[in-house]
């Protein structure tokens, strides 16, 4: 119905996506109150809230946490709540990451799909509906910028302001989604000065800088041999003959008695571990072949190749765990040498039906028989609307009936805004098929398609709205 208003709005649309991406906002925690979440974030957020008032809407900056953009009137109020911030852009890009290019009708950058092209795609969407309908209720678009690090911008929003009774979070997939899995993060770690007398030392872990919910790429890690009592000449050798046994990725080199040895892997988001290589779980693999080889054991470096090992499924860790939700994934993100510990941090995505407690704890009991310790570092609870809830059935069907489609809504292993909220699941904007380019090199959106899903925000917000 709105659907020509929207076409002639299309340039726009393509312009301000390409602004925001030009803005790099990558979300970094600072002291200074005008820009809690750093310059960057700061900056695009002032930006959106402008174009917000320019396209006539009111807007609130609230404590440059976050911020939001309203029209209509009345009791009710429909939130639609995306991000502003931005993984960092890592490498392996064409073109640059912070400045938007199109070709073949695709716009390249940051941000495009997660979270900035849904973003605008949604504004457009609510100036559709305020310029040629009318609505019984205030529609509020919720903007945050701490996002991909902490939520701190979204429980800031929810501490200030009022909450919206029903809603959407485009920054996931069509058709709609009913349910995402819980989330924890765990780490297990040991006391690494009880093995001083070891003549095989980690002197050094590097990975980068890697974020718990991305598969690493890479870690470097240097080893420090005692000649008096290690054939160094004997670990070499075993070294190469190891790496291929193993078929991993990794190389070294020498220095002396030191060893600098190189983990390479396939980045990808921890939501779908089977599209990486994890570079960590080789490396902690490799190390403990080389202590046991010389007749050294590690208990964490063990534990981890007897109940981690190559997986991402928690198979050797009793957690096969699978519902309508999928299967329970580990990520191991991140791996570090920290205050004379080592320590291992794991990403879980865990099917809605198990409780968060029940697989912490039972990794918690399986690693205390290794003498290890282990500490929860965060969780979400699980997203589960019934299939059969009228949201769900709502924003499915206004989807079908825009893309001629007969599409069942989904489960999915990442975790959106859309959890922060009662009665509100996450909707678009990315397409069933397309080729998820979340927190990938050579991010980028579809013109058509973001345009099309402009036109199904339309529609959905005046359905929640009318
Ligand atoms: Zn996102």
């Amino acid at each position: 119905m709105l659907d020509e208003y929207i076409e002639a709005q299309k340039n726009e649309i393509v312009q301000e996506i390409c602004n925001l991406v030009n803005i790099p906002s990558v979300s970094e925690e600072t002291k200074d109150p005008q820009m809690p979440f750093g310059e960057g974030c700061k900056k695009v957020l002032d930006y959106t809230l402008k174009l917000g008032e320019r396209l006539g809407f009111r807007t609130k900056n609230i404590d440059n946490y976050c911020g939001y953009i309203e029209f209509g009137e009345g009791e009710k109020l429909v939130g639609i709540i995306g991000h502003l911030d931005v993984v960092p852009s890592g490498d392996g890009w064409k073109t640059p990451p912070f400045e938007a290019s199109i070709r073949d009708g695709k716009i390249y950058g940051r941000g495009t799909i997660d979270d900035k092209g849904p973003v605008i795609s949604a504004l457009y969407a609510m100036k559709a509906v305020k310029d040629n309908l009318k609505v019984n209720s205030r529609v509020r678009l919720i903007l945050g910028v701490n996002e991909e690090k902490d939520w701190k911008c979204i429980k800031h929003y929810k501490e200030k302001e009022e909450l919206p009774s029903i809603g959407f979070s485009p920054d996931a997939d069509f058709p709609c989604i009913y349910a995402e899995k819980g989330i924890a993060t765990m780490y297990i770690k040991e006391d690494y000065s009880k093995y001083e007398d070891l003549p095989i030392k980690i002197a050094q872990i590097d990975c980068k800088n890697n974020a718990i919910n991305v598969v690493p790429k890479y870690c470097k890690v240097v080893l420090k041999l005692d000649p008096d009592r290690i054939d160094v000449g004997d670990c070499f050798n075993y070294l190469s003959d190891i790496i291929r046994e193993l078929d991993f990725d990794i190389s070294y080199d020498t220095y002396d008695t030191d060893i600098h040895i190189t983990s390479r892997g396939i980045q990808a988001h921890a939501a779908h571990p089977n599209l990486g290589k994890n570079a960590v779980s080789q490396m902690i693999i490799l190390l403990n072949r080389i202590y046991k080889h010389f007749g050294y054991n590690i208990n964490i470096l063990d534990f981890f190749e007897k109940h981690i090992g190559m997986e991402y499924n928690g198979k050797l860790l009793d957690l096969a765990i699978e519902d309508e939700s999928g299967i329970l994934t580990l990520n191991v993100g991140h791996f570090k040498y920290d205050e004379d510990f080592l320590q291992i941090g794991i990403n879980l995505r865990i099917p809605v039906n198990t409780p968060i407690l029940e697989v912490t704890d039972s990794i918690s009991k399986k690693s205390e028989k290794y003498d290890l310790e282990t500490y929860v570092a965060g969780k979400q609870e699980p997203l589960y609307i019934p299939k059969d809830n009228e949201l769900v059935k709502l924003l499915c069907n206004i989807y079908n009936k825009n893309t001629n489609s007969n599409a069942k809504p989904i489960a999915i292993g990442g975790g959106t805004y859309a959890r922060a909220f009662d009665n509100c699941i996450s909707f678009g904007a990315n397409f069933p098929g397309d080729q998820d380019m979340c927190h990938q090199a050579n991010e980028f959106v579809d013109i058509e398609k973001i345009v099309l899903a402009c036109k199904i925000y339309a529609e959905a917000i005046y359905e929640l709205a009318k």
